[in-house]
């Protein structure tokens, strides 16, 4: 028997260690269109200009996969803003060997160094992008009975033991609690705060926080047991952005659908240019663009949010 949060982190250790699935059992929005990345590169240059264009200063990704996300950024910050390519030090959080080697070809000769932890991230003002990120990081279930009792797994099921947890809530409720996803946010959130910068969220889930059961797994791009094959399917659940704002202690922006917020960076835009300029993929460039912006694709039903030092302005794409 194993509490739910061990199971998923040893299940999402062992998946992210082959590196194979980005793509197979997921698809993500960097890897669905170049769009996505390029217009969060020039989000990215854009809050370096708000925050006064610092001479020298963190980029940083956590949960980079592919590395194709920060590959179309850079190469819009090179073609746009060469002052803050000048002055951005990359370095990527990522615990997979084979991702770290994928990201590695990915961007050549770019990358200062790779964490394990965004702890130990060098000190310093900081943009951070987490994207499908936070999703990964494993949860506890509670599940409220006569009292309130924790979900663990035994044999591919679960089965509930005595718990302290307590609030208020209907019978039958289901609370989810991502303890490295709060400890991620207060250590970036006080970070943040004393040094500078700003971290973009993008991920799915609710405005505000509820109850419910929202741990999934894909396989093959279908929907699987995410207790029956741990290490072979993606795992996840939705993100509390609520609970990550409030843990943070920084200043939080929003959330807001992300469809919303990549219309407003002018991915539409961006893309139409692009099938512009290549008419056989014309198709395939602007359908992905919809999928991104549509409240029925991941318009919707993803969000994005800002923690950020209390001093900055608002960031671009989150104007009121
Ligand atoms: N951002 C990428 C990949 C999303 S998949 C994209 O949008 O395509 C989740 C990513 O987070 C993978 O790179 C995975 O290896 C990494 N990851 C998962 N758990 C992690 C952890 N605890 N610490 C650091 N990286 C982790």
């Amino acid at each position: 028997m194993e509490r739910l949060d061990h199971f998923m982190a040893r299940a999402a250790a062992a998946y992210y260690a082959k590196g194979e699935g980005i793509g197979r059992d997921f698809t993500t929005a960097p890897e669905m269109s170049q769009a996505f990345g390029e217009c969060l590169g020039l989000w990215a240059a854009v809050t370096w200009q708000s925050m006064g264009a610092p001479a020298r200063i963190i980029l940083a990704e956590l949960g980079p996969g592919r590395g194709t996300l920060m590959a179309d950024a850079l190469r819009a910050i090179d073609q746009m803003m060469p002052a803050f390519a000048q002055a951005l030090e990359l370095h990527l959080v990522e615990t997979s060997p084979a991702l770290r080697a994928a990201q590695a070809d990915k961007l050549p000769g770019r990358v200062t160094a790779w964490h394990a932890d965004a702890v130990s991230l060098p000190d310093g003002p900081a943009i951070l992008i987490a994207n499908e990120f936070f999703d990964a990081l494993p949860i506890r279930q509670f599940i409220r009975r006569e009292v309130w009792r924790e979900r663990f797994v035994a044999d591919g099921s679960f089965v509930e033991q005595p718990s302290n947890h307590d609030e208020p809530a209907p019978e039958g409720s289901i609370r989810e609690i991502s303890e490295p996803a709060l400890a991620t946010a207060a250590g970036l959130g006080q970070r943040l705060t004393q040094q500078g910068g700003a971290l973009l969220i993008l991920d799915y889930g609710p405005a505000e926080s509820g109850f419910g059961d929202t741990l999934q797994a894909l396989h093959g791009n279908a929907p699987c047991d995410p207790l029956a094959t741990p290490g072979e399917a993606d795992i996840t659940a939705h993100v509390d952005f609520a609970a990550l704002a409030r843990a943070s202690g920084a200043a939080a922006h929003s959330p807001l659908p992300m469809g919303l917020f990549l219309q407003r960076l002018g991915l539409i835009a961006r893309s139409a240019m692009l099938a512009q300029a290549a008419p056989a993929q014309a198709g395939a460039i602007l359908a992905a663009a919809q999928r991104l912006v549509a409240p029925e694709g991941m318009g919707r039903l993803f969000k994005a949010m800002v923690l950020a030092h209390p001093d900055l302005s608002t960031p671009a794409g989150f104007e009121a």
